[in-house]
């Protein structure tokens, strides 16, 4: 059981909201996915090989940034190394939230990113969702896939896999992993059409994004 900090009960109740309404909306086939957050001596994140409507605190992991289990009695999910990975090259990302939606997750088998077909691409922090290089799921060189995809962003697709969001919180991770396959669905309905996707300008795209700090939201 993670317990070594103020708010670890609350912080793994959270985790476990979190896992459990992105599985219910489909987000998480097979056990798929997985979720996390920065701690202070590295991260938790839920097990592998769990159903998510079953998991418990104590089913938590919490890993060094070396992957090492610093406590709980479960592995850490397959892809703990994509969240130790990330988490060592972006100080920012609080928090991560990792999905096999399935609209982002039939884009990222075409091996592109999602253009800025639509205003809401700002809040991935770019004017595009880039998609990594592929690798096996599970390895350092997915990884490093990532790390490099989500470069500048705040959210990629991984190659023939799935999508990653990173955010300042837990909320914030779960909101991006949530409206990036929502305008994947989008883009895919508009290349279902047939109609041609007329892409934001780089001068609309500064638009927008001084728009969402007039907001207060992040862009
Ligand atoms: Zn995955």
């Amino acid at each position: 059981m993670p317990r070594p900090w103020p708010g670890a009960a609350m912080t793994a109740e959270a985790l476990i909201a979190t896992a459990q309404a992105l599985d219910g909306l489909g987000y998480m086939p097979s056990k798929s996915g997985n979720v996390s957050i920065r701690t202070e001596r590295g991260f938790l994140i839920t097990p592998s090989g769990l159903p998510y409507a079953q998991l418990t605190p104590k089913e938590l992991v919490e890993c060094g940034p070396d992957g090492g289990v610093l406590a709980g009695q479960r592995r850490p999910s397959s892809e703990w190394r994509l969240h130790a990975d990330i988490y060592a090259a972006r100080p920012d990302a609080q928090a991560l939230v990792h999905t096999h939606s399935p609209h982002a997750t039939a884009l990222s088998c075409a091996r592109r990113p999602i253009p800025p077909f639509h205003y809401m691409i700002a809040m991935a922090g770019g004017d595009d969702i880039p998609c990594s290089d592929y690798a096996t799921f599970g390895t350092p060189e997915l990884a490093q896939a990532a790390v490099r995809a989500i470069e500048g962003r705040r959210a990629c697709l991984l190659a023939n896999h799935g999508v990653v969001a990173i955010g300042s919180g837990l909320a914030a991770a779960d909101a991006l992993a949530r409206e990036v396959e929502n305008l994947a669905r989008e883009y895919l309905l508009l290349l279902a059409s047939g109609l041609s996707p007329v892409l934001l300008t780089p001068d609309e795209m500064v638009a927008v994004k001084a728009q969402f700090r007039g907001y207060g939201r992040p862009a």
